[in-house]
């Protein structure tokens, strides 16, 4: 084939594609294998995908940008998980180790609140020490720093380990938390839910079986929780669309997801990349599909959220035209993804976020954690 010709065949759309996009566009719902194939577009009709996507993001939440005004405290970076790709955690002694006591992280919620936020987050290190008493404790401290702000905390890690240290069940840890004051819960730990992929990237956390049994405990509690996915390291396009596939599933059975969040993989800092086991990150294309494909692909979870942290705020504001619909937190104080080499992570200003959403025509409107607007 000549230069020209290959150049013309590139060019020329897709007639497969194209129906398979207009299918969805009436109502279809994509199997795994055309999950596979969306993700595997590699030439302009990465375009025509992200245009299905964003009219599916039109018709199911309108045009508005939504946001949440949050404070990250990240209690200590002392773990011990020694997960390929986290450049956060620290050893005892290690330099650049450092934990907060109960009155300071009762300090901080306070200094929170006065900045008017509607949401603290937290998730830590697995301290040697911490038990589900101390992650109560945590919870109550926050409680009492800021009041009737929500407090957004956990995962099914911390969980699950809360549950192994204080010889209970995960779900009286979950009790216990809720009766504390957590409002909802971080659905991340979920990295990659292949379990060939975590033991070579995180061998000390849970395993996909008991992300899910966990995540679904918590729902059936009435806690709801966000859903992520950790890409762009050393994971196939199968195993995103095995994750994405389970995230459907569980939405199908409990509605508990409120939004689902994609973490792009900062490799800097981290030991995985370090050791060449894991690529430099995804690529402008792999980002811009994953917001896509998934608007498609997980028809019942009505919130695709483009993290500003992960990418960077002009990948952000393309993903807000590849069907994602809110830009996630103000974050004050950041301290997971700039350990592992991520820039610019403490604070973005609504009026930066402003700025970004009015210059593609769209209004900015702030939410609470569970998407009720403010
Ligand atoms: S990702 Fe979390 S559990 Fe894993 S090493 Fe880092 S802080 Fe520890």
């Amino acid at each position: 084939m000549s230069k020209s010709s290959a150049v013309a065949e590139r060019g020329r759309k897709d007639p497969e594609l194209q129906t398979l996009l207009n299918d969805i566009c009436a109502g279809y719902r994509l199997s795994d294998e055309d999950a596979l194939r969306l993700f595997s577009v590699n030439d302009r009709e990465v375009w025509e995908i992200a245009r299905a996507a964003d009219e599916r993001r039109e018709r199911v939440v309108g045009n508005r940008v939504t946001y949440v005004l949050n404070q990250n405290i990240n209690v200590t970076n002392y773990c011990i998980n020694s997960c390929g790709f986290c450049g956060f955690s620290r050893k005892p002694g290690n330099e650049g180790g450092y934990y907060y006591t109960l009155d300071q992280i009762q300090q901080k919620a306070a200094i929170a609140k006065q900045r008017k936020v509607t949401e603290i987050c937290t998730v830590s290190g697995l301290h040697p020490d911490f038990d589900a008493g101390f992650y109560r404790d945590i919870i109550a401290a926050i409680r009492a720093g800021a009041p009737g702000v929500h407090i957004h905390a956990s995962n099914p890690m911390e969980v699950a380990y809360a549950a192994r240290q204080s010889s209970i069940s995960t779900r009286e840890v979950l009790e216990m938390l809720k009766e504390a004051g957590l409002g909802s819960m971080c659905g991340t730990a979920a990295e990659i839910l292949v379990d060939d992929i975590r033991r070579v990237i995180c061998p000390g956390k849970i395993s996909t079986a008991e992300w899910i049994r966990i995540i679904k405990e918590a729902h059936r509690l009435g806690i709801r929780t966000t859903a992520t996915i950790m890409y762009g390291h050393c994971e196939t396009v199968q195993d995103k669309v095995r994750h994405l596939a389970i995230l459907r599933d569980i939405q199908d059975e409990t509605g508990g997801f409120t939004e689902f969040v994609p973490l792009s993989f900062i490799h800097m800092n981290t030991p995985l990349y370090r050791s060449g086991i894991a690529r430099a990150g995804a690529t402008g294309r792999e980002d811009l599909l994953m917001i896509a494909v998934t608007r498609l692909f997980l028809d019942t979870i009505n919130h695709i959220q483009v993290s500003w942290v992960k990418t960077g705020t002009k990948m952000a504001q393309l993903g807000l035209l590849a069907g994602a619909d809110d830009l996630g937190g103000t974050m004050f104080e950041e301290s997971i993804s700039k350990g592992a080499g991520a820039k610019n992570t403490d604070y973005l200003d609504p009026r930066e976020m402003e700025r970004i959403v009015a210059d593609i025509g769209r209004p900015l409107l702030q939410r609470d954690t569970l998407y009720n607007l403010i």
